[in-house]
């Protein structure tokens, strides 16, 4: 008899046999997730007898990872920002990195919402939705639009707020950057595609390989994205608004260039967890 306790530490052992960083937190989600048990029942009945059928799921998952899928793409969805947000092939695996974006953007979108009583916020690549949901779930008078090029990302984003409860303050738009967008934002905010030609052709990182490509290149130098942003975004934004974006950890001057050039000042930057540099925030 194989319990699930017995998968668990077999699951575990071949993970960090194949060197994967994170052998032990894998194992438990395919675990939970093949299983359907929690991380509680595992804890109260460490003995509980794992079916064939389970065990046969959980082989399926585990192959799949041993042979480099991100362990999230297998389970179909990521937390971010304490939200469960689902994946599809449309969209980047939102990364916890991007959430020092909105920690940056935050104190300002909190003092317009108290200011004016609402904030508006317009998410540029929106992919799963993360960065405007997080922000919808923080700001309770925010609303959001979520603008993609991709229709299947943007009904993934219209999942995820719904499945989060944000639905009633969350739109979608099917746009080329700024091209099909009207009206002026508080915030506009963005996660947009930054890594280079040259850096994309040699990557074989797991998560890039399961990313939508779409979602990574930013062409020859990686800047292509902020350059369409910082040119289009004046008419978009409210004199007294701000517009985020993430960053690749070596674009900082670059960006900052691209965006005084169109006009726009300092007005804030953000490290991620492993402190590089990840977020700049500019007014005009
Ligand atoms: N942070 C992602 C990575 O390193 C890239 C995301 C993006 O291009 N916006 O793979």
């Amino acid at each position: 008899m194989t319990t699930l306790t017995d998968l668990h530490q077999s699951t575990r052992r071949r993970f960090a046999a194949a060197n994967l960083e994170t052998p032990d937190l894998d194992a438990r989600l395919l675990l939970e997730h093949c299983t359907g048990t929690t991380r509680l029942d595992l804890i109260r009945e460490p003995g509980r007898i794992a079916t064939p059928a389970q065990a046969a799921e959980l082989e399926k998952a585990v192959a799949r990872r041993l042979a480099g899928e991100p362990v999230h793409r297998i389970l179909g969805w990521r937390e971010f920002y304490g939200l469960r947000l689902a994946l599809s092939p449309d969209t980047l695996e939102p990364r916890p990195d991007t959430e020092a974006l909105v920690d940056l953007v935050l104190p300002h979108a909190r003092a317009t919402a108290a200011r004016k009583g609402t904030c508006s916020i317009l998410d540029l690549g929106t992919g799963t939705g993360a960065i405007a949901l997080a922000m919808l779930s923080a700001l309770p008078q925010a609303r959001a639009l979520g603008v993609d090029i991709s229709e299947g990302a943007l009904a993934t984003a219209r999942v995820n707020a719904a499945a989060n409860r944000l639905a009633d303050r969350f739109e979608t738009v099917l746009s080329d950057w700024f091209e099909r967008i009207s009206g002026r934002f508080d915030v506009i905010l963005s996660n947009p595609p930054y890594i280079t030609d040259g850096e994309l052709a040699g990557l074989a990182r797991d998560v890039t390989r399961f990313d939508p490509p779409r979602a990574l290149s930013g062409g020859a130098d990686g800047l292509d994205a902020y350059r369409t942003i910082a040119s289009g975004a004046a008419p978009h934004l409210d004199p007294d608004g701000l517009i985020g974006v993430e960053i690749g950890s070596r674009q900082k001057e670059d960006v900052a260039a691209i965006f005084r050039e169109a006009g726009f000042r300092p007005a804030g930057e953000a490290k991620d967890l492993g402190g590089r540099d990840r977020a700049l925030l500019f007014t005009l």
